[in-house]
């Protein structure tokens, strides 16, 4: 049987805009994993009638409830008093909480603990608690003609402790259906051309289910399926990824990657490759994103950032007549300073950008989005000729870091640069 969920997070402060429903988002995302479909989320401040409405509107359609916030010992936390009142649960004062929090106070807050924190011992008296080793607020569990109620605490820390602890394993025996997803990752179309190219077949979808998501620069899929075992799940992803693939070619990249980088680093690893870079309008971002990655010493030699037309002659040895003659944003130059790159540094695969990132034309009079991506190797110098049109500078900044991964990526499974 599959469970529905609510999330009710008590907390006025989060209706006033001071702070943002984390709590909300990392209980469905642990709900999601578990196969537990989320329907609601709800917000309620802290108003024991409004409490009590938003109790009586989820126990209609739902049949996993689980609250967040307003555990404390202070007069605004009512949410355990109000919960219990719902669904007629009796509170009763556990001495052995009760010690647990007098400790807590005594050993990780070194003084002694005020009065009014022993309501926070007491507790439905036909359920479960959850212990709060970083905090003092317990939780509970309970049971009442078939709706599940857990409540957690407001901090997020205790919460997600809590969450791992105690309310997942909980679940996990309500639940008998695992949900498992893969991200198939793309580069070279927008999510728009990527939706068309799959709609037929995504509409049509039900279990598993295939979506995308515009990543900043590149297009995620992501398809989840859900049934009674993990390799079961796993096993209907399998023909979804192969759909994708014969889809959508070589602009997928990989799966279960964060990002071109990551997967060139991979690549080169496995390869027991070195990659240097040289940069102009990119600025040091692909060297930034490959040393992002831990043990990117293993693949990554160095960079130049050449910006300067000097620095591209005088560090990267672009040959004088092939500046004067072609300019600075040309395929010749970004050849040689790919060429360059793996020159100085003695690197397997050397990679260049160069390009006009606007907003205004450069010197020369090349427009705004006219990039080039070199890659110089032992097989011969290869180049990649872009028009990213007329986009922010980050935008295109941003664009050509991710080409310059894609064309070493491309060269290292042997496609087309
Ligand atoms: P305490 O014992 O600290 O009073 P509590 O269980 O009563 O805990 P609240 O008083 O409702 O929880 O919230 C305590 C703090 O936790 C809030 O000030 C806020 O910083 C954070 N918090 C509460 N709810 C959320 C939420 N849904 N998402 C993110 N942060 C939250
Ligand atoms: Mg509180």
């Amino acid at each position: 049987m599959s469970h529905t969920a609510e999330i009710i997070a008590v907390g006025t402060e989060l209706l006033l805009g001071n702070i943002v429903n984390t709590n909300a988002q990392a209980i469905s995302q642990s709900l999601s994993a578990l196969g537990i479909n989320v329907f609601w989320h709800t917000v309620v401040g802290d108003n024991p009638e409004r409490l009590r409405e938003a109790l009586d509107i989820a126990r209609r359609r739902a049949d996993v409830i689980i609250t967040t916030g307003g555990l404390g010992p202070t007069y605004d936390d009512l949410t355990k008093q109000t919960v219990c009142g719902a669904f007629g649960q009796k509170l009763v004062l556990h001495p052995e909480i009760l010690e647990d929090i007098r400790v807590f106070y005594e050993t990780s807050l070194h003084v002694p603990m005020p009065e009014n924190n022993v309501q926070q011992a007491e507790l439905p008296e036909n359920g479960v608690i959850f212990d709060n080793p970083v905090g003092t607020a317990p939780g509970c569990a309970f049971e009442c003609g078939g709706v599940h109620v857990l409540m957690l605490p407001g901090p997020p820390h205790e919460m997600s402790t809590m969450l791992r602890r105690h309310a997942e394993p909980y679940l996990r025996k309500l639940s008998q259906e695992v949900i498992v997803s893969r991200d198939i990752m793309t580069f070279g179309m927008g999510e728009s051309s990527v939706e068309a190219m799959l709609r037929d077949r995504m509409t049509h979808m039900v279990n598993p289910t295939l979506a995308t998501y515009a990543k900043p620069f590149e297009v995620r899929l992501r398809a989840t399926a859900k049934a009674s075992t993990e390799e079961e799940a796993r096993a209907m992803l399998a023909p979804v990824e192969e759909m994708v693939r014969e889809a959508l070619g070589d602009i997928v990249y990989g799966v279960d990657v964060p990002g071109l980088a990551e997967a060139c680093h991979a690549q080169l690893l496995r390869r027991g490759m070195t990659l240097a870079t040289a940069e102009s309008c990119t600025g040091g971002l692909a060297a930034e994103k490959i040393t992002a990655i831990p043990g990117a010493s293993r693949v990554y030699r160095g960079g130049v950032v050449s910006y300067w037309t000097s620095v591209k002659g005088d560090v990267l040895q672009v040959p004088r007549e092939t500046l004067d003659t072609y300019g600075p944003v040309s395929e010749p130059c970004a050849r040689a300073m790919a060429e360059g790159a793996r020159r100085i540094t003695g690197a397997d695969i050397g990679v260049s950008v160069t390009g006009s990132a606007g907003p205004d034309p450069d010197e020369r009079g090349v427009p705004v989005g006219i990039v080039y991506i070199g890659l110089a190797a032992r097989e011969g110098t290869f180049c990649r000729a872009l028009d990213l049109g007329r986009r922010r500078r980050d935008r295109i900044q941003g664009l050509a870091a991710n080409h310059a991964f894609d064309a070493v990526r491309r060269y290292l499974t042997g496609l087309p640069i």
